[in-house]
């Protein structure tokens, strides 16, 4: 039986390598529903190429041009975000590739894994956002989550066997993004067409900034905390500016497994599309004589505050995630429309924090006010 699969958020950087991944293993996959959010002509050239039962477009003024474009090919076309909930929670697909770039990502997700489907998670916003209520919802209806993240899943891989030993901790690398080594004089005056050129990997423009501001890496320590059911203290980062160790396990022995490779997201995709086996691929390999050194550095949280931010909002817990999300997801495209200088983006999301009313044992509901509110006062800061 082939694996039916959804991709929601299928015309961004995740998405479309995710179709790549598809098409290359037609006898194990095939491609049921597309979702994207306003850009309706990438969507209806990816469904008359790879004919989707299903494909839906949250911006509901482009329902009517995506309807009448596929209308031929009989493609089900969808609008809102409604539908995308909808059809999480219906029957027509076995694993969902959640590829949503931000909390637009979270209700979906947990549609899906109210009835038990495999989650397929690039969208790390939704951990941070929610993440006890979504592995509690996992759990109660044994669905998996699966890390796409090539962190996570790295270190999904070195837990592999390992069920019955003990985790001492786990070990984030960080590649420093294109700022590394910066300090604050310089930063101050970066624009976004310099944060957007990410040195190892090429990624939609929200993640590309949080990699050169080191949000990235602080909200994947709180993913990283809610996948793995880890200790705040257990979780780790470094930074390896070669992006060649994707992250690491160090267990109660002492021993460390680390998984490697070539920087490539499709790697991590199709490992969780197809686990837990492993299919053959031509994609390049690893060659360590090009590899001389790999070097490893304590990340300068002075200078990258976000880091910092990420790490004390997890540590706080409760709605504290959320508060900061919101707020990293208001100034991030602030940022992007020059409306704010790139130092300015960690001044706004510390504010946030401290301002925003904290709730200790947060239900959906407070999730879901906390992310309204927040990017209100957020977006209130920004001239
Ligand atoms: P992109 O910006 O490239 O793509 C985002 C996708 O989500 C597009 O299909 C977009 O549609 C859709 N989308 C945007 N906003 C909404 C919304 N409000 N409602 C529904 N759909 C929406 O992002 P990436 O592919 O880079 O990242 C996706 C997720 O994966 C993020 O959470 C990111 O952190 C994570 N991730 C990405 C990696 C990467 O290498 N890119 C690596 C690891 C994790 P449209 O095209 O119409 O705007
Ligand atoms: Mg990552």
């Amino acid at each position: 039986m082939k694996r039916r699969i959804a991709i929601f958020g299928s015309t961004g950087s995740i998405g479309t390598q995710t179709i790549e991944v598809i098409a290359q293993h037609p006898e194990m996959f095939s491609l049921e529903i597309l979702s994207a959010h306003s850009n309706a002509d990438a969507l209806i050239e990816q469904a008359q190429k790879y004919k989707p039962n299903i494909v839906i477009i949250t911006d509901e003024t482009k329902y009517e041009k995506v309807n009448h474009a596929l209308a031929a090919d009989h493609i089900k076309v969808f609008a809102g975000e409604k539908s995308l909930v909808e059809i999480a929670a219906s029957d027509s697909y076995d694993i969902l590739l959640t590829a949503i770039v931000g909390y637009a990502g979270l209700l979906p997700t947990l549609a899906a894994l109210e009835q038990g489907k495999t989650v397929a998670l690039a969208n790390k916003e939704t951990l941070v956002v929610a993440g006890d209520i979504v592995t509690a919802v996992a759990a109660k209806n044994n669905a998996l989550i699966i890390p796409v993240d090539s962190e996570h899943s790295a270190i999904f891989q070195c837990l592999e066997g390992e069920k019955h030993n003990v985790v001492e901790k786990v070990i984030l690398t960080a590649s420093g993004g294109p700022f590394l080594g910066k300090k604050p004089n310089y930063l101050i005056n970066v624009k976004k067409d310099h944060a957007l050129q990410h040195p190892n990997w090429t990624m939609g423009a929200k993640i590309s900034i949080d990699s050169a501001s080191l949000m990235n890496k602080g909200l994947e320590m709180i993913e990283a905390k809610w996948l793995f059911g880890l200790q705040n203290e257990q979780i780790e980062v470094v930074v390896h500016p070669q992006s060649i160790i994707h992250s690491m396990v160090q267990f109660e022995d002492g021993s460390i497994k680390s998984q490697m490779g070539l920087p490539d997201m499709k790697l991590p995709i199709q490992y969780a599309l197809a686990y837990p086996q492993r299919i053959k691929n031509d994609y390049k390999r690893l060659q360590f004589k090009n590899y001389p050194s790999l070097t490893f550095e304590a990340a300068d949280v002075k200078t990258f505050r976000n880091l910092a931010l990420a790490k004390e909002a997890m540590f706080k817990g409760g709605n504290a995630p959320c508060v900061l999300n919101a707020a990293n997801e208001i100034v991030v495209d602030a940022f992007i429309r020059n409306k704010i200088g790139f130092l300015e983006m960690s001044d706004i999301i510390e504010t946030c924090l401290t301002k925003m009313n904290f709730i200790e044992t947060p239900t959906l509901n407070d999730y879901i006010e906390t992310n309204r509110e927040t990017r209100l006062y957020a977006a209130g800061l920004i001239k």
